[in-house]
């Protein structure tokens, strides 16, 4: 079977902030936090036809996400003097978290209204084998309809049950819990030669000691001195995938000895798994062979067509694997990455860089 894909879809996003202003209910203290966030768009066009337009409408639609999260979304940040969280700010961070389980009520009463009407309308045709329609009688109908609803309603129960658990004016050790990657509060203090200058208060405490391994960051946060981030030396360019293969997801500075160690590193591994797939591919071959009895054209023909698709799935898999760092999303709403990277000290760079601009790591400097 020919799978044909006449689609191409574009995708676009773009980060973009805003300044909120925040009075503590407790302290009447006056703050401000950026809030930031990425909007995402797609658009999608038929192969070789209004494909800028269809980036157009991507961009558009990326810039209107962003637009709408950055009017609506909010952040718990702790007041920098006595760490209260407003009530209102965590009452609009809750309604922003676990939207899913209103998609599955929305849809589970979708399920038993489509499924009341067939049952309905089996009745109304006389295909009910009774001879007679029931109609609204029916109890099979009220089963259907009156479970969509016990089940929607659990749904919402659940919302409710995980949306109470947040709540950073539950203390713990005598700080705030708030989610990863939230924003420092900003503060302006006055310089003893009279200047305004804006301090940031860090909302999250970030313990390097205690085994934090990946560095959480927001849109913008990421910037990387001319260090290699595998052998911490002179770094003279951007990482890129071996025999640029992938696109990289993001620009990491690397030194062109590490670079080449990479690629070196890809290419004996698939030498070694095209090895090891012509050996299996032979295997598999031969065993196939003595049912089917091919001509030897015939033979090698398919044993070269194993081996290509084995070799691909490794090939793939260590193109994955070859990045010397990691990228995992920690919360789409929100718009916040993790980055752990393959050398431990560079990751803990990485965590004292960000925390430092947050205004964490206060004392120790
Ligand atoms: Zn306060
Ligand atoms: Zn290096």
């Amino acid at each position: 079977m020919f799978i044909v894909y006449y689609w191409r879809t574009f995708t676009a996003t773009v980060p973009g902030s805003v300044m909120r202003p925040v009075v503590c209910e407790k302290c009447s203290t006056e703050f401000h936090y950026e809030l930031v966030r990425a909007g995402t768009g797609a658009g999608a066009a038929l192969y070789g036809l209004g494909q800028k337009s269809a980036k157009a409408r991507a961009e558009k639609a990326a810039r209107k996400n962003l637009a709408k999260r950055l009017s609506r979304d909010v952040e718990m940040v702790p007041c920098p003097k006595c760490r209260w969280v407003n009530a209102a700010a965590i009452k609009a961070f809750r309604k922003q978290c676990y939207t899913v389980w209103t998609k599955i009520a929305v849809f589970t009463l979708f399920v038993a209204a489509v499924v009341g009407v067939i049952v309905l309308l089996t009745d109304i045709y006389g295909l009910n084998g009774l001879g007679k329609p029931r109609g609204f009688a029916n109890p099979v109908l009220w089963y259907v309809l009156l479970s969509g609803v016990a089940v929607a309603l659990i749904a919402l129960m659940i919302r409710h049950a995980l949306r109470w658990r947040i709540d950073p004016n539950r203390l713990v050790n005598g700080q705030p819990v708030v989610p990863p990657g939230t924003p420092p509060a900003l503060v302006q203090q006055q310089t003893n030669d009279g200047h305004t200058i804006v301090v940031p208060v860090a909302s999250v405490e970030v313990d390097l000691e205690r085994g934090a391994n990946w560095a959480v960051f927001r849109p913008g946060q990421l910037h990387f001195d001319a260090m290699c981030c595998v052998c911490l030396g002179a770094s003279e360019r951007w990482y890129v995938a071996p025999l640029r293969m992938a696109k990289t997801p993001l620009n990491v500075p690397i030194c062109k000895a590490c670079q080449w160690q990479i690629t070196k590193r890809f290419l004996l591994r698939v030498a070694a798994g095209l090895l090891l797939a012509f050996l299996a591919a032979y295997v598999v071959s031969r065993l196939i062979a003595r049912e089917t009895r091919p001509d030897a054209a015939q033979f090698w023909i398919m044993t070269g067509f194993f081996t290509f698709f084995v070799v691909l799935v490794i090939a793939v898999t260590l193109i994955q694997l070859a990045p010397p760092y990691r990228v995992r999303m920690v919360d789409r709403a929100r718009s916040i990455w993790k980055i752990k990277f393959k050398n431990p000290v560079y990751t803990a760079i990485m965590i004292r860089k960000i925390g430092q601009a947050d205004g964490a790591f206060q004392a120790q400097r």
